[in-house]
């Protein structure tokens, strides 16, 4: 909705049209002012193991709170890639996970590996692959310490000089999920291209997963995910699991992972530690982040 205003702006100027454009040019000048003033946070969700609870990951996710308001990523992502702001952000991303993990290790807390997710635009710039390892590396961190969230739009690049920063990331260990999985609308093929260790269930397909018309239902869809990526050998993470009946439906589909409000929300970091992270204890019980150090 938005992309459609900015690309017919040129043509056309209906009023409506430049109302739209002067919404969007006020967001874009007070996301440019959030981000020189360190206003975005990082917020972080848990991503359990399905039938034990057990914490496996977390997924770091971009909040901004404009004042009093609100203000969803699904609104300001877009304006962020549009104007180029997402590079800023993005490597600030990068920058403030490894920071928080550092952080977390130097209270003595077990860390899983943490999610971050890329925007497709991040991977034209310049190599995001340089900058993440790099910054993992002065951190002293191993690589299986963070993972990569992308969808299947990375695949829209027609260089393909995306997926040659994937199989960077990927060759380095760091683990690449596909994000949103099911929404898109690429072939199936890209699956066995792409250098992916995780398939991330859209939380469509988890909404209508359990309902009173079983006419309706996307268990047959998700059984069918299930079964691909088990012959892939892919690991499987659903999100937007609110309810009990989901997860055990989703464990019974043999599901390994979920993510969602039923586990919990995204959190500020401190609540989120204080909530979900254990005390590592060294020699007995490493953190998930070193059993897999290469
Ligand atoms: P995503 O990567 O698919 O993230 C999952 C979204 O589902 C998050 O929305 C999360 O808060 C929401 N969610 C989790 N559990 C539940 C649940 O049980 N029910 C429902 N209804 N929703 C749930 P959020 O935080 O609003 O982020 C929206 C999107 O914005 C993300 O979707 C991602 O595409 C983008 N985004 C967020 N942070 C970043 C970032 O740091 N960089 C980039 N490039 N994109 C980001
Ligand atoms: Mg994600
Ligand atoms: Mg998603
Ligand atoms: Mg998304």
């Amino acid at each position: 909705e938005a992309k459609a205003a900015g690309g017919n702006a040129i043509r056309s100027h209906t009023p409506v049209m430049n109302e739209r454009i002067t919404f969007r040019m006020s967001l874009e000048t007070k996301l440019r002012r959030a981000v020189a003033k360190n206003q975005l946070q990082l917020y972080f969700q848990p991503q359990v193991a399905t039938a034990s609870g057990r914490l496996t990951g977390a997924e770091a996710l971009l909040r901004w709170h404009d004042g009093e308001k609100f203000i969803p990523p699904d609104h300001f992502i877009p304006v962020a890639e549009d104007s180029g702001l997402i590079i800023q952000i993005g490597e600030w991303v990068v920058e403030r996970t490894i920071a928080q993990i550092l952080e977390w290790r130097a209270l003595n807390l077990a860390v899983p590996p943490i999610a971050i997710n890329l925007s497709p635009r991040q991977f034209w710039h310049s190599s995001i692959s340089t900058f993440i390892l790099e910054r993992l590396r002065q951190a002293g961190l191993p690589t299986s310490a963070i993972k990569a969230e992308v969808t299947e739009s990375v695949l829209l690049d027609a260089e393909n000089a995306s997926i040659e920063e994937l199989r960077r990331l990927h060759a380095a260990g760091v683990m690449i999920a596909l994000d949103d999985f099911g929404t898109g609308y690429s072939s199936l093929s890209y699956l066995q291209r792409l250098p992916i260790g995780t398939l991330k269930i859209d939380k469509s397909f988890i909404k209508d997963l359990v309902l009173d018309e079983p006419t309706s239902s996307s268990e047959p869809m998700v059984r069918a995910i299930m079964a691909m990526a088990k012959s892939l050998s892919l690991e499987v993470v659903a999100e937007g699991v609110e309810t009990q009946p989901q997860r055990r439906e989703l464990e019974a589909l043999g599901c390994d992972v979920i993510q969602g409000y039923l586990i919990g929300r995204p959190l500020p970091a401190g609540e989120f530690a204080e909530k979900f992270l254990s005390r590592s204890r060294p020699g007995k019980d490493p953190a998930p982040a070193d059993i897999a150090c290469p």
